[in-house]
């Protein structure tokens, strides 16, 4: 990975991971917020419809929505209420009691409120819930399912949080339903209006109750659920890098095989080649057997045996006769063809520790290690005699000459070999096709 997009990466994550912690101070909250300045949204209800004499009236400023109240006692239960609705309306902008808006989701209720008057603070709020269950508003108009909550509205100054679950069914409205246990309960799936109203207690006199501010809420994702996204953000980006590390370190491993199995192989031919080299220079491309340089290992190897050890090393100098002629009878190409047929006629009767190699032209060495100059000689002679019987390419026959020297001790090289090359000189001398012993220096 590049250090760029590491960087990017991180920055991204610390950017997260900062968003996810205010989100975790702050709170995420889905919001509904409750208009309090369209007065077309707005009803005044008092116990002027139950007979009673309280009168009210709602002003709207920037402040909030004011509702103030001449409470009179002529009626038994006196209150004024104000209504907000929440319903859709139809087009004549009349209101649809029976579709309002589903808050069943909401938790709380935000609201900040003020009360003035010389009597008690306490003021009810009511939630409305349509529900066809129980509600059928051309039979009776209050049979939405009152949610209730009574409170000092005081407390609620400065603005304060109501936790939904602290509003009841009241009995009173209950009691002649009798609708089953399942739907006693606070019910918020279809609210088309809630209204503040004064006190159970209220008294004569004048209140006013401001409604400042006022909505409802409830938390988007749970504190827990964000602390959650923050361990398993950080846990998936050290996860992906450590996969990232791994394929990484995968891909190098493979590249470093790679070249690895690749310098094996160039070892592999370079040692062939080598090998290669070396055989060609240690040996003769003609017949195959070692030429000077191959047979240089023998010769220093068998020449400390018997100088060091004692061992008894022969010499054996062997050479075609007449072979001039017979590439001036049969042609050079024949000539060489003789030249293989012969070594290999030579190199099958001699044993392990006989080497034989060209030592130039027709001519032959054979190195022989703990072989004495007795056993030289009926070597030589044995092989000259196989020579002198066999027929080569075409029929052809040859002879061979030999001269054959065993190495004394404290004699050098130069002179072990001139001594087995003038044995082979004596042979021909002598008329070819024979073996003769070097005398003795
Ligand atoms: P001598 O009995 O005295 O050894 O007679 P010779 O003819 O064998 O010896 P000479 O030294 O006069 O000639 C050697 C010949 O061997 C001459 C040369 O053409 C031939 N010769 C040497 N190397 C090769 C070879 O690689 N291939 C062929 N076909 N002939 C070769
Ligand atoms: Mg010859
Ligand atoms: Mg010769």
């Amino acid at each position: 990975m590049q250090p760029k997009s590491v960087i990017i990466i991180l920055l991204s994550l610390i950017s997260l991971t900062f968003i996810a912690l205010l989100a975790f101070h702050q709170g995420v909250y889905k919001k509904h917020v409750v208009n309090l300045n369209d007065p077309a949204l707005i009803e005044i209800v008092t116990d002027a419809s139950q007979g009673g004499k309280t009168r009210a009236e709602m002003r709207i400023d920037k402040q909030g929505l004011h509702l103030t109240c001449q409470i009179k006692a002529q009626y038994q239960w006196p209150f004024c209420e104000i209504q907000i609705k929440f319903s859709a309306r139809d087009a004549n902008g009349r209101f649809l009691l029976d579709q309002g808006i589903d808050l069943s989701n909401y938790t709380q209720l935000y609201m900040d409120l003020a009360f003035q008057g010389e009597q008690a603070d306490r003021v009810r709020l009511y939630i409305r819930n349509f529900n066809p269950l129980y509600s059928n508003l051309e039979k009776d108009e209050n049979s939405f399912k009152l949610n209730e909550v009574e409170f000092s509205a005081n407390e609620f100054n400065g603005g304060m949080l109501l936790p939904i679950k602290d509003f009841n069914v009241p009995s009173w409205w209950l009691h002649p339903r009798k609708l089953p246990i399942k739907q006693h309960g606070v019910e918020l799936t279809n609210v088309p209006l809630i209204s503040f109203a004064s006190g159970s207690e209220v008294e004569e006199g004048e209140i006013t109750l401001s409604i400042k501010q006022m909505y409802f809420r409830y938390n988007l994702i749970s504190q827990q659920n964000i602390l959650f996204f923050i361990i398993a953000l950080w846990l998936s980006a050290a996860f992906i890098t450590l996969f990232m590390m791994l394929k990484n370190y995968r891909l190098r491993l493979y590249a470093s095989n790679k070249v690895q199995k690749k310098q094996k192989q160039i070892l592999k031919t370079l040692k062939l080649e080598k090998s290669e080299m070396e055989q060609l220079a240690h040996r003769d491309p003609l017949t195959g057997l070692h030429n000077r340089a191959g047979i240089s290992k023998y010769l220093i190897e068998y020449e400390d045996k018997a100088q060091k050890k004692g061992a008894a090393f022969s010499l054996i100098f062997i050479d075609i006769d007449f072979f001039k002629t017979i590439n001036d009878q049969y042609g050079h190409n024949v000539g060489d063809d003789i030249l293989v047929a012969f070594s290999l006629c030579i190199e099958r009767n001699i044993r392990e520790q006989d080497k034989l190699a060209r030592w130039g032209g027709e001519e032959f060495i054979l190195l022989s290690i703990n072989t004495d100059i007795t056993e030289a000689q009926y070597l030589a002679e044995k092989l000259r005699n196989l020579i002198a019987k066999q027929s080569f390419i075409k029929k052809i026959k040859v002879t061979a000459s030999l001269g054959v020297a065993q190495m004394e001790i404290g004699e050098t090289t130069d002179s072990f070999f001139e001594r087995a090359d003038n044995a082979l000189y004596q042979a021909k001398s002598n008329g070819r096709n024979q073996v003769c012993v070097a005398i003795k220096p």
